[in-house]
């Protein structure tokens, strides 16, 4: 894939970046071993003051920053806006709260026969964070802000189509105080991450992004022992039973699957409803699937703009296609339309069985499949019958009911009558296909430390 800024609505090339030179990544690895001497003995003080005037850069830049990722992405401006304060919020909380989520732990001395006994947690060095273009902001910021709070250091290696926002990246945290080096840009194409992840000064990766690059960076990774964190897709169901609030589960599946023009890896996309409310569900939700207004996604009114790359588009094509000609029906859109730019409709399609690509595989785009089922448990089987599990949403007021889909939906989060969302303060990820390991919450800042063990007799 070229470095490149292409505007996904037209199709234009806007820019293209020469990637980096082996010296150049030379010289930035050297610059991330000597940041991080420098900010490991810094105070937690001074990185949450630091951290606060990234994220005052973050919301004085805002409306510049969220065009720049509107044409680098095709995600809505308005949007791309509230990524850039959603940001902002995340640095902040981290400001706030990093230095008691890492704060020593005592442990029981007397039973281990110590005079103190405790957990320490220290950071470990550079980590490499592969990240992907579909929130471009705030998924390097979920990396970003515990990573460097716990006095790590960062080197990004950011999708290749949004190489503006990458470099933005670069500057910010240096631009707010941080040493050089606590947090740098690579603008390297995913043929040189191999080199960078070997070299023995990177101590981890953490990665969000397709299945496959997870596997790839995870098997590089396991060759040189070196910890990874996954975030990879998913597919998330959401489940709707008779007792559900059918009105607002409607309106809710429609954003919870077409924000960000369909591409989340939070996304609902298996719409599993109970037969009892199935009809009128499928009514209320296909009514709100139409309403929705695709178009410039600079402009305002606009809910549901371009996908962000063309193979994106190709993609949702051929998986609509292959259930089309297994069996499937489909009850809005399903035609990808012929115009520059990489676009594809708001579409819900039902009747799926097993051997369509879109029962098993991720649909990144705002691509609905709808499933009739006759129980709870045939909902819970449905839900289940994935190979990811990162998000999952329940829509149920039968208190019984909600407790049993906390249990037995088989993913990292559970949503009761709600959509998934991520939080600073919940933690975030998933099982199965969908990754390994956990952001955010008290578990992000901790996942690249030293869990250190200090015994004092
Ligand atoms: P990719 O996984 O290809 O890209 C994500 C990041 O990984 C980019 O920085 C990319 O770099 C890098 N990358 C890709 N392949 C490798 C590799 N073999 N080794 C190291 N790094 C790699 O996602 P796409 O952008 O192609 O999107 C395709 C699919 O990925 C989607 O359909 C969706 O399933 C999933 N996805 C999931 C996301 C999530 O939030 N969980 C976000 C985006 C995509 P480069 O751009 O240079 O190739």
């Amino acid at each position: 894939m070229p470095i490149a800024t292409i505007n996904p609505a037209t199709g234009e090339v806007l820019k293209t970046f020469e990637p980096m030179s082996a010296d150049q990544i030379e010289e930035r690895l050297r610059t991330a071993v000597d940041g991080f001497a420098a900010l490991r003995r810094t105070s937690f003080d001074q990185r949450a003051a630091w951290m606060r005037a990234a994220a005052d850069i973050l919301e004085s830049e805002r409306d510049q920053l969220a065009a720049l990722m509107t044409t680098e992405m095709g995600k809505t401006l308005a949007s791309a806006k509230a990524e850039v304060t959603k940001c902002a919020t995340g640095c902040r909380y981290y400001a706030e709260h990093a230095e008691a989520m890492l704060a020593d732990e005592p442990r029981g001395a007397k039973a281990v026969k110590a005079l103190r006994a405790y957990t320490r947690y220290q950071p470990i060095g550079p980590v490499l964070a592969i990240m992907p273009w579909n929130f471009p902001l705030w998924q390097a910021i979920r990396f970003a802000a515990p990573a460097l709070m716990a006095g790590n250091v960062g080197l990004l290696k950011h999708a290749s189509n949004v190489p503006q926002t990458a470099l933005f990246l670069g500057e910010l945290f240096r631009r707010a105080g941080f040493p050089d080096g606590a947090f740098q840009t690579l603008l390297i194409g995913s043929d040189k991450v191999e080199a960078v992840l070997t070299d023995d000064r990177v101590r981890a990766a953490t990665l969000t992004g397709s299945e496959g690059a997870g596997r790839s960076v995870a098997g590089i990774a396991g060759r040189v022992l070196k910890k990874t964190v996954l975030e990879l897709g998913g597919s998330d169901p959401f489940v709707v039973m008779p007792s559900a609030d059918l009105d607002k589960a409607a309106e809710v599946a429609t954003i919870a699957r077409c924000q960000n023009n369909g591409q989340s890896c939070i996304a609902a996309k298996r719409f599993i409803v109970h037969t009892d409310v199935y009809e009128a569900f499928a009514e209320r939700f296909v009514a709100k699937m139409t309403s929705l207004v695709v178009g410039d996604p600079m402009d305002d009114a606009t809910d549901v703009g371009p996908l962000a790359i063309e193979q994106g588009a190709i993609d949702a094509d051929e998986q609509v296609r292959d259930a089309v000609s297994k069996g499937a029906k489909v009850l809005l859109g399903g035609e990808r339309p012929y115009r520059p730019g990489w676009w594809y409709p708001p579409t819900v399609v039902t009747d799926l069985t097993p051997e369509m690509r879109m029962w098993h595989e991720e649909v990144f785009a705002p691509v609905a499949g709808l499933y009739r089922v006759s129980s709870y448990e045939e909902a819970v089987e449905i839900a289940n019958d994935s190979p990811y599990g990162l998000g999952s949403n329940a829509w149920t007021n039968d208190p019984g009911e909600q407790e049993r889909f906390a249990d037995d939906l088989d993913a990292g989060m559970v949503f009761v009558n709600g959509m998934t969302t991520s939080y600073p303060e919940l933690p975030f990820g998933g099982v199965k296909h969908s990754g390994y390991g956990r952001e955010l919450a008290e578990l992000g800042p901790r996942e690249f430390c030293n869990i250190k063990t200090v015994w004092v007799g």
